[in-house]
């Protein structure tokens, strides 16, 4: 059954420094995550709009992926999990696969950083570029909207929302796989280094 816009569906934003760093939407959508690529990252400033390049569903496995993703690879790079939550449609835009077709997604977010009300907006074709398909992430005024008031989010507010790290702790502190003990010898040694 396709999912109906009564319910809150999984929100992510990830930071990820790649060959240019930049933001990564996640919104959860008939079981895929509906995703794209901010440059500029988001601004809670009404009227600022920042490019949103779409790019193909993510699996929602994903989402909370944080760590280093290994040259050559898809995603290569540093990825964070920057903020968290939950997103809806607004009732015009309830029909969410129509509004994905349309170009137009007028939506709410209560994510632990992002909130109120946000429009994701197709720009019209002769603005599009051949291969990507560009929207505009657009703030909403409302409550949370931060017109008028000094301050970014991006600066304010760094770091992952899971772990508290910033791109450079999660890089230096990616763990590799543990490697296998040599031998039992090996560890017998330890203890006894140990227990000295
Ligand atoms: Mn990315």
């Amino acid at each position: 059954m396709p999912d109906t816009a009564t319910h809150f569906q999984q929100y992510g934003m990830k930071k990820h420094d790649a060959r240019r760093l930049h933001y990564d939407l996640r919104l959860g959508w008939n079981g895929v995550l509906k995703s794209w690529a901010i440059p500029l990252g988001p601004s809670e400033r009404t009227g600022e709009r920042r490019e949103a390049i779409q790019v193909e569903d993510h699996r929602r496995e994903y989402l909370s992926f944080e760590g280093v993703i290994a040259k050559g690879k898809y995603g290569a790079g540093t990825i964070m999990f920057w903020d968290i939550g939950m997103w809806r449609p607004l009732s015009e835009c309830a029909d969410v696969d129509a509004s994905l077709r349309n170009g137009y997604l007028r939506f709410t977010l209560r994510g632990e950083k992002l909130k109120g009300i946000w429009i994701l907006k197709r720009r019209p074709d002769k603005l599009q570029n051949e291969e990507k398909t560009i929207w505009d992430l657009v703030k909403e005024p409302d409550s949370f909207a931060r017109n008028g008031h000094p301050g970014d989010i991006l600066e304010e507010a760094p770091n992952s929302v899971s772990s508290g790290r910033s791109l450079e702790e999660i890089y230096r502190h990616w763990d590799k796989p543990p490697r296998k003990p040599k031998s039992d010898g090996t560890l017998f040694d330890m203890q006894i280094s140990v227990a000295r």
